[in-house]
Formats: structure tokens, sequence, C-alpha cells
């Protein structure tokens, strides 16, 4: 089993390197007791980056994905570099902060952008998928072109005037109790999670959600919608020579 570190708290999202016990080696892959990448999952992409070995060799990570209970890390590197590490071996994990942080910006402006059409429609979003610099969120049904503008205003008055981001953990029970339960999204919540990790964005969005979070609206940026596929998507762009400097 492989701890998820990455989700603990808001500051967790922003740990750049760390260091973590080898607990098994399927070939060409390395299983972690902890990890802060943040492996493929619920339309957010992996992270990428390096696992440096005990004998100091870098071994970059092509991709990192869920298996059961276990994160895998796929390795790129020489043989005789992964026939060096063993389990037991501790590693130092170093994250590509840039990718990281292009995630982290385009999630939670997606998920302000999803409570924003709702308030705005009462248009839910079904599913949103990120990737480079764009999130293309699907919708239950076609967007009013006029909305474009105000929608736009609304993310970036939410730059102009941060609002903070919260990650906190709820029983199932208290969860289904909620009123905001599915407000914006669709996606369906499996059964058996219990407690709910929710992302709150002040006063506009609550959102259950395994991904990785800014800590404030502020870090967003500069950002550009549009319109697709008759108004059901709207794709949401970072405008990269814009963006902030992350929080330390
Ligand atoms: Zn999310």
């Amino acid at each position: 089993m492989t701890e998820l570190a990455y989700l603990t708290d808001p500051s967790a999202a922003y740990v750049r390197s760390f260091r973590a016990t080898v607990t098994a080696l399927p070939p060409g892959a390395i299983v972690l007791d902890r990890t802060f990448f943040y492996p493929t999952g619920g339309g957010q992409p992996s992270d990428r980056g390096t696992l440096r070995s005990p004998g100091g060799d870098e071994l970059p990570i092509m991709d990192v994905t869920r298996s059961g209970a276990a994160v895998v890390h796929r390795v790129r590197g020489s043989a005789s570099a992964l026939r060096a590490v063993r389990i037991g071996d501790e590693l130092e994990g170093t994250i590509d902060w840039e990718r990281r942080h292009r995630h982290m910006r385009l999630h939670t402006a997606q998920h302000l952008l999803s409570a924003r059409i709702f308030a705005r429609s009462s248009l839910r979003t079904r599913r949103a998928d990120m990737e480079g610099f764009e999130a293309d969120l699907d919708l239950e049904g076609p967007l009013p072109p006029a909305l474009i503008d105000p929608l736009t205003d609304d993310l970036r008055a939410a730059v102009a005037d941060p609002k903070p981001v919260r990650v906190r953990f709820v029983s199932r029970a208290e969860w289904d109790r909620n009123p905001a339960k599915g407000r914006s999204g669709l996606v369906p919540l499996p059964a058996q999670v219990d407690p709910v990790r929710v992302i709150e964005i002040d006063a506009t969005d609550v959102c259950p959600c395994g991904g990785t979070h800014l800590k404030t609206t502020a870090e967003i940026g500069a950002v550009e919608i549009q319109s697709a596929r008759g108004g059901e998507r709207v794709v949401l762009t970072l405008k990269a020579s814009e963006a902030p400097t992350p929080a330390p």
C-alpha cells in the first residue's frame, strides 16, 4: 500500500521533494511506501520528475498510476541503475514542479468555472479533462454564448480578489447530507468512498476530489475560456507567459 501523501492538506500539494522507501519493484517500475507524485486520475494527468537512488542515479519518471492500493512509478534508466535499486532503499523523489503547478492551476480553475457555470446557467459539468495548458469541461447541455464574457469576468475576479481553497475530510454520511452535493458536477462518487475529501473554494464551491489544488485562487493567473462543440464543451486555457510565481 502506498500512502497518498499529497492528499493530506493544502500544503501537501506544494511539496516538491521527499524521501520514501521502496516496497516493491515491478518490471521497469518502483512502488514506494508513500508518494507525493500524483497518479493519473479524476481528469488530472500524472506527475513527472525523478527518483534518485542511494547510489546517486537519477531515474526519470515516465508515468505514475494507481494499481489497487499501490502507486506505481514507471521509470526510465539504465538497466544497471534499475538493478541497483533494492526493496528497503530510501529514494529521493523530485517533482517536475512546472508541470504539477500547471495542473493545480487548471484543476482549481476548473472547479471554480464549473461552479460559476452552474450558478449562471444551472448546467452541471459531466466530466473534465486536463492536459498541457488546457482543461476541457463537458457540460450536460449547451452553454448560451452570451455567458462566455461574464464567466471570464468571474475567473478574473477570483484572481484579483482571491479566495482561499481548503481541503477537508468529512464522513460519507455528513457529505450525503450536504445540500451542495453534486451541485456543479455530475461525476458519481463511488459508494465505498468514506471519508470524502472535499475541496472548498470559499463561498463558491464544494466538490469531492482527490486532485492537487492551489491554496488560493490568486495563483490561477491569467486564463481564457472558449466555447466548443456547440456550447457543450468549454475550453479553459492558461496563458503560460503570465503564470504567477507559486507560493513557497
Ligand atoms: Zn477535482
